[in-house]
């Protein structure tokens, strides 16, 4: 296992029966760009268990963080779910992904797109000052189906905020969104429709939205991604491919097997 480093793991949070996370240690040479994944899992009987994981933690801090969907008859999550501090993950030492900010034309609003777990690669996103250098405003927006599945609202709304060194381009810039689908709630539907309907733009208080100035990045499940392409193409957003970069990128939070 050469290409794996293994970490101890610090902290684990149960948000809910579905949702934790994991902070563990981080290899000083493990170097990744925010809004990458890695592969992370564990070992069973000698051999590693791995799927893939965005970085919810940022390029720049200590410590690893991962945020985890329990999927009851999930080879790994079902096992992952029981992993207490102390334990050892397996972390791959070549992370890798779409969800750069540099691979988009420049812009004035980068909107970050997720549901569920989706919201992961930009918990590290949100925490990279890059972005409020190069952006005017950054939305992100979280759909889930419950509230109890709007989790790190006050890393989002508070920590964030009072962040010593850009605390202060967070309360300019940052707008969050979260949204719920299956019970009554402020931002009810899903972003697709509430990106149709022209509901999320309104409430936020942006511009409609023009090529010329909106940046997204998009990650979900792989029907959610289907959708919310077909909305961005119909506007005439173009995905960046390769060296040809264009007004969105997107990753999947999952593969449906
Ligand atoms: C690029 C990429 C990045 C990913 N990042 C994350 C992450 O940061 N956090 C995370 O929890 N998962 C993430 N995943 C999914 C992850 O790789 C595993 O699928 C997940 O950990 C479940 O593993 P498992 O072995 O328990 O079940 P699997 O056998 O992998 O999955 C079983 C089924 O569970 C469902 N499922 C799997 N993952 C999810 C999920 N995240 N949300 C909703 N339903 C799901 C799917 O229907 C899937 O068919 C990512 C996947 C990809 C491709």
């Amino acid at each position: 296992m050469t290409e794996i480093h293994r970490e101890k793991v610090i902290d684990v949070h149960h948000w809910s029966d579905t949702l934790f996370t994991i902070k563990a240690t981080r290899n000083r040479s493990l170097r990744f760009r925010n809004g990458e994944f890695a592969m992370m899992g564990i070992e069973i009987k000698g051999k590693p268990l791995m799927r893939a994981y965005s970085m919810a933690s940022s390029t720049y801090e200590d410590h690893l963080e991962f945020y985890s969907i329990k999927v009851q008859q999930g080879a790994l999550t079902s096992r992952l779910q029981h992993i207490k501090r102390g334990d050892e993950i397996l972390v791959s030492k070549k992370p890798t992904g779409t969800l750069l900010w540099d691979r988009l034309k420049p812009g004035k609003h980068l909107y970050l797109l997720s549901t569920g777990t989706g919201l992961a690669p930009f918990l590290s996103i949100i925490k990279d000052p890059e972005i409020y250098d190069n952006f005017e405003k950054v939305i992100l927006v979280h759909g889930c189906r419950y509230i109890n599945e709007l989790t790190y609202q006050r890393l989002i709304t508070h920590e964030l905020r009072h962040n010593e060194y850009f605390g202060d381009s967070v309360k300019e810039k940052l707008i969050y969104y979260p949204a719920v689908t299956r019970e009554p709630y402020k931002n009810y539907g899903r972003i697709t429709s509430l990106l149709e309907t022209g509901k999320l733009i309104e409430d936020i208080g942006l511009p409609t939205l023009s090529v010329e100035d909106d940046r997204f990045m998009v990650c979900g499940s792989p029907s959610m991604l289907k959708s919310l392409t077909e909305i961005l193409v119909n506007l005439n957003f173009r995905e960046t491919r390769k060296s040809d970069f264009g007004e969105y990128v997107i990753e999947r939070a999952f593969v449906e097997k």
